[in-house]
């Protein structure tokens, strides 16, 4: 194995401490390994490879950060050919949230999610991917 380091906030460093703690890991690196199978694996549906799927992702931020907001226009613009909506709006006291409607294929869509995750300040990113070709809708 391989020995790497990683820079991350403090907050983060003492959630996984916490989290590997209570569910019984041996180490950060045991967590870290497995958090890491579970996200390269994520997109790697069977069901939902060579097939049209709608993407749904949902990007809270704090309204103050306007890098999100310019960084999220920027992601439309490059992902056009995928982006059949968008709706921006404002939740709660102070955030923003960014409303994206895709259609495209599973690499398409997990490319995007990816930006969009790797955005910095974001408060949560969520998403849903369902198949809207001929196939079965709800499987
Ligand atoms: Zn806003």
């Amino acid at each position: 194995m391989t020995v790497v380091s990683v820079s991350m906030p403090d907050d983060l460093v003492d959630r996984i401490d916490e989290f590997t703690e209570e569910h019984g890991y041996t180490g950060r690196s045991e967590l870290l390994r497995e958090a890491s199978r579970n996200l390269l694996g994520e997109f790697e549906d069977k069901r939902l490879e060579g097939r049209e799927l709608m993407g749904i992702v949902t990007v809270v931020f704090d309204y103050e950060g306007t890098a999100v907001e310019e960084r999220m226009m920027q992601l439309r613009h490059e992902h056009e050919d995928i982006v059949a909506s968008n709706f921006h709006s404002h939740v709660g006291d102070h955030n923003c949230m960014e409303l994206f409607i895709l259609e495209g294929s599973l690499e398409e869509i997990s490319t995007f999610v990816g930006r969009i995750r790797a955005t910095q300040d974001t408060t949560t990113v969520d998403y849903s991917v369902t198949p809207i070709d001929s196939g079965d809708l709800l499987e």
